[in-house]
């Protein structure tokens, strides 16, 4: 492949003008830092592209004539050309940093002069774990981290397991390729190579999706210590009463598993405070968000400070008779335990904090339980099967890395929690034979709109966290869909996202005009985001795969189910109002981002796959976590919700973990 016409190629993509061209700026870094395992899929079309350049005499010719002419003569080519010009020249990568970035204004560290490293969390060797526990804990993530603290600080020998090795926040930051936030290449928070899932379409065709070439397939589950809320967007919401009595408000459509909680909402409303206070989150503690929530205290930090689209979108809720608020973040608004307040950074969901302002469980439980000297963090190491006789599981087996290779170990435990998240929970008990029928079941996650367009005003910064305002006023109202679901502003797009919508939002795809436009137009680039129920299905499920095996040896998850239709509805009703929003806020040339999902998927949101019931014909678990048909395992994660809310479900998913935990504690 001749170098000199890829460049002058990738050079008419984003032409130099005050600011670099697009080899310079970053495209010459991204081929030689990534190799074929990155960038495989590009380097045909690359070739197959230059090939047709030079036949065209790209050199010396009318560049953007001759670029427009293999646009229609090989769009895949083309296209080609341009994902990777974007990617090098508007992504960060391995610690560069585009000069782009600077251009659109874009500062990865907010207003911090430098970032800040925490101390690592103290774990120990493989070597060094005990033969025995009262306590195995699979996953020290949202409902692990909280039930190791739990448990360990009522004197339980505990022992927690941690797949992920023990990343920095440097590593987990500023890498819009390969962080957890767009997703485009084997993403730092896991799971790696060698970790693939099998995903069954509607017309029964597989496909074995590596998270390492296909992490948007794969799921959106972030591998890590402190798991999803490493890298979360921190929104911390509770449950409404009405989300634990689904079935009973609204019936069970036809071919769902749609089902009320065997609690209630004032069963978690005493955990859901332990939550806002002890792991930490901003708020609002009077107004429409918090009135449906009965609780005995406020939050334990004020709300993170207005700004153009809060004030925006709350001007045209009041317009529109809406209640509005400032949304419930897991971040510090102010500093709190020794940490400092929020930076406002433009990269928050996805990615870690660069002042260690976002709570999780990594900066909050999970040192908490090892500060209690009766827990141990073993990172790097998974566990492949928990043994078992007559219900009773006696250990459990796990592959832990280390310097000399994979080392594996047999831990004997009294009992044992899996918090391995909604999709790994299931594989690791139905792979070691656990449980039910149920176990794996239900997979859900949630229904999703998202809405994008262009304001009158410059409302949109890069200034973080994202998310800022929102409306609970079509949750559980009078006659919204499926409950309906909360709506809110959506964080700015990363300038690596602008580049690629561009097209969507109608704006030039590449070329002069598209470099003028990143530079002016995505302060008027506003989108909005709605989050209502999933409705259920038994048949949308996690089983172990037959014939798909890891890098241990361990079959893979293979996520099969269709979408049940009340879901569309439910997502059809929140895109209604949320285009009233956007319209009264002035946006138009509104455009729908996320579209159908066709399948089941792995998200962030995973949930439903253990669910809690007293029936274990259709529910894998009691109501305190314990797996039906055994009598000492028990699950503390997402997996436990029998339906994921009407909002984020995280909050949910840690109170519940809680109060799982002091149930096995007590
Ligand atoms: C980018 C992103 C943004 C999000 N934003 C929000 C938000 O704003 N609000 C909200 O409510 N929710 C949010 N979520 C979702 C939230 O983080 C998850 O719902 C939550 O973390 C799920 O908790 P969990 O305990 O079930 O699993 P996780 O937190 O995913 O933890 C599971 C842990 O188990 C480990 N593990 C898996 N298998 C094994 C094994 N066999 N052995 C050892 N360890 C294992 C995994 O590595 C992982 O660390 C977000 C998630 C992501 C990824
Ligand atoms: S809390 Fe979020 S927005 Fe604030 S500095 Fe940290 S990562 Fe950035």
């Amino acid at each position: 492949m001749r170098l000199e016409t890829l460049r002058a190629a990738v050079d008419t993509v984003v032409p130099a003008d005050d600011w670099p061209g697009g080899w310079d700026g970053g495209v010459a870094e991204l081929l030689e830092r990534e190799g074929d395992a990155v960038l495989g899929w590009a380097r045909p079309l690359l070739e197959r592209a230059v090939e047709w350049l030079d036949a065209a005499g790209l050199d010396g010719g009318d560049r953007t004539a001759i670029m427009a002419r293999l646009a229609s003569e090989d769009p895949e080519a083309f296209a080609a050309v341009v994902r990777v010009t974007h990617e090098g020249y508007y992504a960060g990568f391995h610690g560069f940093e585009p000069p782009a970035w600077d251009m659109v204004g874009f500062r990865p560290l907010g207003s911090a002069p430098a970032g800040v490293e925490p101390e690592p969390v103290p774990a120990v060797d493989a070597g060094a774990v005990r033969d025995a526990y009262d306590f195995v804990i699979v996953g020290a993530g949202a409902g692990g981290g909280v039930t190791a603290a739990v448990l360990a600080e009522a004197g339980a020998r505990v022992l927690l397991v941690e797949r992920a090795r023990r990343h920095t926040d440097a590593e987990l930051r500023g890498d819009h390729l390969h962080g957890k936030r767009l997703a485009i290449y084997d993403p730092t928070a896991g799971p790696g190579r060698g970790h693939p899932r099998v995903l069954a379409d509607r017309d029964g065709g597989e496909h074995v999706v590596d998270c390492a070439t296909d992490p948007w397939a794969w799921g959106l589950n972030a591998m890590a210590i402190g798991g999803g809320t490493r890298v979360w967007q921190g929104m911390a919401w509770r449950f409404m009463p009405e989300d634990f009595e689904m079935a009973t408000r609204y019936g069970v459509p036809e071919g769902s598993s749609l089902a009320d909680w065997p609690i209630a909402y004032g069963d978690l409303a005493p955990y859901y405070d332990k939550v806002e206070w002890e792991i930490g989150v901003s708020g609002q503690s009077d107004g429409p968000l918090v009135a449906r929530t009965p609780r005995t205290r406020g939050y334990p930090m004020p709300p993170l400070p207005a700004n153009a689209t809060r004030e925006a979108f709350g001007a045209a809720a009041d317009r529109l008779g809406w209640g509005w608020g400032p949304v419930p973040l897991a971040i510090n608004s102010v500093p709190r335990a020794g940490r400092a307040a929020c930076v406002r950074c433009p990269q928050c969901v996805g990615h870690a904090s660069p002042v260690n302002a976002k709570n999780g469980t990594h900066n909050t439980v999970i040192p908490r339980a090892l500060a209690t000297g009766s827990c141990n963090l073993l990172a790097g190491a998974q566990v492949v099967a928990i043994e078992h006789a007559r219900g009773r599981a006696r250990a459990v087996r796990l592959v832990a890395d280390t310097a000399a290779g994979p080392v594996e170990r047999t831990v004997r435990c009294g009992r044992v929690v899996v918090s391995a998240g909604a999709v790994e929970t299931p594989r690791l008990l139905l792979v070691s034979r656990v449980g039910g029928p149920a176990v794996g079941a239900n997979l859900h996650n949630h229904s999703f709109t998202a809405l994008c367009g262009r304001a009158r005003e410059p409302l949109s910064s890069f200034d973080g966290p994202g998310h800022s305002v929102a409306t609970l006023d079509f949750v559980h109202r009078d006659g919204e869909a499926w409950g309906g679901g909360v709506l809110f502003d959506a964080p700015s797009l990363l300038p690596l996202a602008a580049a690629h919508a561009a097209a969507v939002l109608g704006q030039p795809a590449w070329g002069a005009q598209h470099k003028h436009w990143m530079r002016t137009g995505l302060p008027y680039v506003v989108g909005a985001m709605g989050i209502g129920q999933e409705v259920p299905s038994a048949h949308a499920r996690v089983t172990a795969d037959a014939r798909v095996t890891d890098a241990h040896g361990m079959p893979v998850a293979r996520l099969a189910g269709d979408l049940h239709p009340a879901t569309i509805e439910a997502r059809d009703y929140m895109t209604e109002r949320l285009t009233m929003w956007l319209a009264e806020v002035g946006v138009d040339g509104l455009v729908d981002l996320f579209g159908d999902r066709p399948v089941a998927a792995a998200g962030e949101h995973s949930a439903g796959t253990c669910r809690m019931g007293s029936d274990p014909a259709t529910a894998a678990c009691d109501r305190d976590g314990r797996v039906h048909g055994t009598q000492n395992v028990y699950v503390a994660d997402a997996s436990l919700l029998p339906t994921n809310g009407s909002v984020n479900p995280c909050a949910t998913t840690m109170a519940n973990a809680w109060r799982v935990a002091e149930a096995l504690a007590a």
